[in-house]
């Protein structure tokens, strides 16, 4: 498997992660473009929202449980914060598994193109 979010899960890459449960993986991103910038992933390898089975679907709602757990630790709750998945490749998607951007930190722009 030489997806990078699958190798990070599997503890073969390092990634300073903040959060895991039987479900999902949160770490920070890379190349933050915010004060926090954290992405949540589902265990599981989902290639992007299109591949999302029904049977699946409830990992998005995990992921949003463990960002807004996350948003409170990174004290960004009551400034406020931003999810994004984006889906495909004009959607701006380049690492193809699934994940959920939480960014804060910051007053983001009201363009989200
Ligand atoms: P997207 O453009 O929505 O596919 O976002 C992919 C994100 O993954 C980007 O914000 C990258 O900075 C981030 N990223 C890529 N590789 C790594 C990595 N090894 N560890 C943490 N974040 C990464
Ligand atoms: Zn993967």
């Amino acid at each position: 498997m030489d997806c990078i979010f699958c190798q990070i899960v599997a503890g073969e890459i390092p990634a300073d992660i903040l959060y895991q449960d039987d479900e999902v993986v949160a770490f920070r991103d890379i190349n933050p473009l915010a004060p926090t910038h954290l992405l949540i992933i589902p265990r599981k390898h989902i290639p992007s929202l299109v591949d999302l089975s029904e049977v699946d679907s409830p990992l998005v709602g995990d992921m949003v449980n463990a960002a807004n757990q996350l948003a409170k630790r990174e004290g960004v709750t009551e400034s406020g914060y931003r999810l994004v998945l984006d889906c495909g490749k004009q959607g701006g998607q380049l690492v193809p598994h699934l994940h959920m951007h939480l960014l804060g930190g910051r007053q983001l722009s009201d363009a989200l193109g």
